[in-house]
Formats: structure tokens, sequence, C-alpha cells
């Protein structure tokens, strides 16, 4: 067992360049190789690959990885050969003479691993070839697929127990960087794995800087946001219609940036290209419905930007959580209005599910919404809906970085209420501020409600003012909107006892209104540098030439730039200059296959900058 153990310290280091295991990777590592089942929760970028593809090399036979993402199995495969590790994959992509023969070399015990998605290894004929080779375990990656009421659900997922059945003898390990505690027994339930050792991570990402925003419209703030700290950078911007992603691309491209849009409606060549551009490109956006994203594998994302609010926290946290896998600063930023709360709303409140899954997503809805208009840490706060206490307040939040002012907003609470109750609930924002504000208007004269005690009586806000209070009445349950989607405001219980006066007081706290919130990073005192990587201006030109050399390494290989070297293996070649064999197999990311391929090539570069 020890010299199991002694045997994946030295691989870790020299095929993959690591000095030493993180989080839990030598725990699970160890329980595979000794044949035990697994679960492993670990958020995005936390490094679960390694706690399959190094069993897979230590015990004898091949491993299957079994993953829903057909169109990233090449790149996941080349990654490995770049590592000097024998690795396949079988999915509908290939030719028939090229799958016999990746069958007859995988029969040969040719692999250490190799991929197919579940709908392949469910099949008889596969399973037939897998009975005639020698196993070393089963990753099943994504594993949250098999949860039905997750987004990402697949229904061949369920049918993975039977690896279990018919190969009993054979580990299994299932992965997923989803969070909660139902997708959790799901799939320890589905795949039974009820004799598997569990390993939960902390689900923190501190390297990504969460800002959330209400100010002004939100492609404008984009363009702020990204002006200020990408101007260069790969990122990804999320949008919920269709229209509004071809749209964003579009306007993105004019500004001059480069931009891709990606969403199900979009041929599937065309979101194939896009797709591949944006893992082999550096600096593109994709611009995208929540198609786009799963099991993407880019480490320098450098920012995920939201032009509406999603679902839930776990989509949230999902999605954002594609920024930064390696590790380095990267922002998760937010804009949205009052247009997105009563659309979340509304459809929760319409969907055709039953009571008590309607009852679960206002529930999340609500969570949702309270993130967005906390006044304290983002992060305590995500994290605690996960379960996961985190001690003090993070810093790398804009509500740390930039504490929001509360107002007491009672009066203006009262007013508004007032308002709706007035006119019998059968108006919009719009028409309800209008007569706040006592506008001179001949819907408001026709319905005599320039008649009404609440008329004008809100000088005292603006128009968007106001608006923004009744974005915050909505999120915090105070409004609601009619179901047929009009966009007519409804009171609900809790608004009744402050439309009353009830005599136990109650104060309704709001955020400060129309408070520009500074989304910048914190570390952003060079804010024309693409990110701050902490590197000297000497360093960081060396780091681009770094990046520049990678970039036509990979080009000529038709492979993503990171498959050759992470961007933390450049950050710390700029640092350190290693100017020898020696020097340059202490970095991070660099054994011995690494520098064998690359390693002249970089010193010779980092020669030229001495
Ligand atoms: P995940 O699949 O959990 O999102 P990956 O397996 O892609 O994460 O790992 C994220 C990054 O961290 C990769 O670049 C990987 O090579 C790196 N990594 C993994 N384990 C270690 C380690 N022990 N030390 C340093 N880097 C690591
Ligand atoms: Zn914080």
């Amino acid at each position: 067992m020890q010299q199991n153990m002694e045997q994946a310290q030295h691989i870790l280091k020299t095929t993959f360049g690591y000095d030493a295991f993180r989080h839990h990777q030598a725990d699970i590592i160890e329980a595979i190789i000794n044949g035990q089942d697994v679960l492993t929760l670990m958020p995005t970028g936390g490094g679960k690959s390694i706690c399959y593809q190094l069993p897979a090399l230590i015990r004898p036979g091949t491993a299957i990885v079994v993953s829903p993402l057909i169109a990233l199995m090449q790149d996941q495969v080349d990654a490995l050969m770049q590592l000097g590790i024998k690795a396949a994959f079988l999915n509908s992509t290939l030719k028939i003479g090229e799958q016999r023969l990746i069958e007859e070399q995988f029969r040969n015990g040719a692999y250490d691993l190799i991929y197919m998605a579940p709908e392949r290894l469910l099949n008889e004929y596969t399973l037939n070839l897998i009975d005639q080779c020698d196993i070393a375990l089963f990753a099943i990656d994504e594993a949250h697929c098999v949860a039905q009421w997750g987004h990402d659900f697949r229904k061949e997922y369920q049918q993975l127990s039977m690896l279990h059945e018919r190969y009993p003898h054979v580990p299994r390990i299932a992965l997923t960087a989803t969070a909660d505690q139902r997708t959790r027994n799901e799939i320890i339930e589905q795949l039974a794995l009820q004799q598997a050792r569990v390993f939960i991570n902390s689900f923190d990402r501190p390297n990504i800087h969460y800002a959330i925003n209400d100010v002004g419209s939100g492609r404008d703030e984009l363009w702020k946001f990204l002006q200020q700290n990408h101007p260069n950078d790969a990122g990804i911007v999320y949008c919920l219609s269709r229209k509004n992603v071809d749209t964003t691309a579009e306007w993105l491209n004019k500004k001059g940036r480069a931009a891709l849009p990606y969403h199900a409606g979009l041929t599937q060549d065309i979101r194939q290209n896009n797709q591949q551009r944006f893992l082999r490109e550096d600096g593109l956006i994709i611009v995208a419905t929540i198609a786009f994203g799963m099991g993407i594998d880019k480490p320098d994302v450098r920012f995920v930007a939201h032009l509406n609010l999603p679902k839930n926290i776990e989509s949230y946290y999902q999605e954002t959580g594609r920024a930064g896998r390696d590790g380095l600063p990267s922002n998760a930023w937010m804009n949205y209005g009052l247009k997105d709360v009563i659309n979340l709303r509304l459809f929760t409140q319409n969907s055709d599910a039953d009571e008590l899954f309607k009852r679960m997503m206002l529930q999340k809805t609500d969570a949702m919404l309270g993130l967005c208009e906390l006044t304290s840490c983002r992060r305590q706060a995500v994290l605690s809906y996960f379960g996961e206490e985190l001690a003090e307040s993070c810093g790398n939040c804009d509500n740390c970085i930039n504490p929001p002012e509360t107002w007491d907003a009672t009066i203006a609470t009262q007013k508004i209420l007032s308002c709706i109750y007035r006119t019998q609930e059968r108006f919009g924002t719009q028409y309800i501020i209008d007569i706040l504000l006592g506008k001179d208007d001949e819907r408001i004269k026709a319905n005599s409600h320039d008649q009404l005690s609440t008329f004008n009586i809100g000088t005292e806000h603006s128009s968007p003012e106001w608006r923004g209070i009744f974005r915050q009445l909505v999120a915090h349950g105070y409004l609601t909107t009619d179901v047929e989607g009009y966009g007519v405001l409804k009171l609900t219980e809790k608004a009744w006892p402050l439309l009353k006066r009830s005599k136990t007081p109650h104060t309704v706290m709001l955020r400060e209104l129309n408070k520009a919130s500074k989304v910048i990073r914190s570390k952003s005192s060079r804010s024309k540098r693409k990110i701050d990587l902490n590197l000297s201006t000497h360093d960081q030109d060396l780091f681009e030439q770094l990046r520049l050399l990678r970039s036509e390494l990979a080009k000529d290989q038709n492979v993503p730039p990171y498959v050759i070297f992470p961007d933390k293996t450049l950050v710390e070649m700029a640092m350190n200059k290693p100017s020898n064999e020696d020097q340059m197999l202490e970095i991070s990311g660099i054994g011995a296959v690494k520098f064998k391929r690359y390693g002249e090539a970089f010193l010779k570069e980092l020669k030229q900058h001495q």
C-alpha cells in the first residue's frame, strides 16, 4: 500500500509535474488503487481528473471514463497524450475504420484510459468488448447527470448502476462539481454507491471575485466592466434568450471584441465550431444561453458575466464556476433589473410542475433573489446555501470591498403598497410610479387616479429610483406579479401588515439606490492590464512572449494552448526564469514528457529575455 502511494507521488511529479496532492486527492487515489468505490465532490478546478487518471496508470488494465461530453473528448485525450499517457476515445465522431483500430488496441491493453459516452458504453456491442478487456476502473464524470431534477439530466446515466452488477470487482469513482445534498443522495442511490467512500471538498473558489449590481443598463455596464478588467481576456457572457445572445454577440463584435454566439438554436456545426474557437484562440468571448458550458475544461476563462438572473443559486454557482479553473484571479459579474426579477418569479409561478416541485422552485428563486439584494458577504451566503460555513467575510466580493449602505424604506414602501391597493391591484410598475410622481397623464386622468390620496406623494424619488425600490420589494416578496405575465402588481401576505400600519412596527431596510457599485476587482491597481498576475512589468512582457510561443506550438498541433502549458506554468516561468533542465522541472506543471517536448523551446525564449 505504502509502495502504491510512493509510486503515485512519483508519477504526480514526473508525469504531471506537480509537487503535492491537493485536498483529498491522495486519499481518493489510494482508495481507488485499493479497489474501493469512491464518490468525489469537488468544485470546478479542484483537480478531479487526476483522481482517476493517476490510478489508471497504476492499476493494471484500462480505465474507462464515462462522460456525456463527446465534443470535448478529443481535447481530453490530446491533453493526456501531451503528458505521454496512452489514451483514446470511442464515440460517433470516429470513422468505422478508426473505431475498429481503437477497439483492437483496447483489447491488446494498449491504453491507460479510454473515454466514452454512457450510451456507447451501455450498448451490448461495447459491453462485449469490455468483457474481453482488462479494466482498471470506471470513472463516471459529471455524475450529477443521474439526478432527475437537475438541469443536466441524462437518462442513460441511470442505467450505469449495471456496471456494478456486471463488473463487481472493478472499482468505480463518480465525480461531480455539484454541491447540493439532494443531488449527492441521488447519485449514491442511482449508481448503487452505498458502499462508496465519499470525499467532499470545500466548494469555495477563493480566486473568483463575485459582484452583482443593479445599476444602469446591462450592456453599458458590461462594456465598462470589460474595459476596466478584461480588455483582452477570454470569458463567457450568459443571456437568457437566444435572440439576446445573437444581438449581444453582434454588439460586442461591433465594439471591437471578438465574440461568438452559442445556443441551442444554432446548428450543431456552428456550435461545435464556436466552442472549438473559444478553446483554441486566446481572448475570445462566448455569448451563450445556459446550453453552453458543462464540462468546458478551458482553465483560463477570466470572467463569467450574467446579463440576466440565473434560475437559482445552483445554476449561478455552476456557471460562475467556469471562471478561473487555473486558480488565477477571475471575475464573476452580474447585472440585473426589475424585469429580471419579475420574469424569474413568473417563470416559477407559471411552471406546470406539481405543487411540491413548484414550492421547491419558489424557495430556490427566493434564495437567488436574496443573494442579489444581499448587503453582506456574497461568498458566505452562497457557501452557507450549500451547507458550508465560512467563518469570516471573504474580502473578495463587491459587498466586502465596497459595503452597500442601507436605508429605512418603510415610508416609501407604504406609499407603493397603498397606491397599488387603491388602484385595485390592476396596474404595472410604470403606471404606479407615474401616479406617485403626479404625472400629467391621460390614462391616469381617465381613471380618476389623479384624485387618489397617493397621487403626487412620491416626488422625493426619481422614476429610476422608484423602479429600484419596486425591484427590491418584488425580490423581498412584498409584491408579486400576475401569473398571466402582464406585469400587473399584486400585494402579498407579507405586504398587509405594512399597509394596515399594524401594531408591530416593521421597518423595511433596502439597499441604497443607484449607488454606482464598484465592480472592479480588489487588486486592480493596474487596470490597464488584462489581469493582475502580480508580475512586474518586465515579467509581464516575458509572460506575453511565452504565451505567443505557446500559441504557435498549439497551432502547429491543432490543440488548445492550455494543453501545452497552463497560464500558471507560464507565470511561474516568467517569474523564476529557469535556465536549465533541472530548474525547468521545478516549475509546476512541467513533467518529464512535457520537458522533452517543449523544454528547449521555452528555455531558448527565456534566454533571449535575460
Ligand atoms: P476539475 O476537473 O476538478 O475541474 P482539473 O482536473 O481540470 O479540475 O484540474 C484543474 C487544474 O488543476 C488543472 O490544470 C490540473 O492540472 C491542476 N491540478 C490538479 N491537481 C493538481 C495538484 N495536485 N497540484 C497542482 N495542480 C493540480
Ligand atoms: Zn465577501
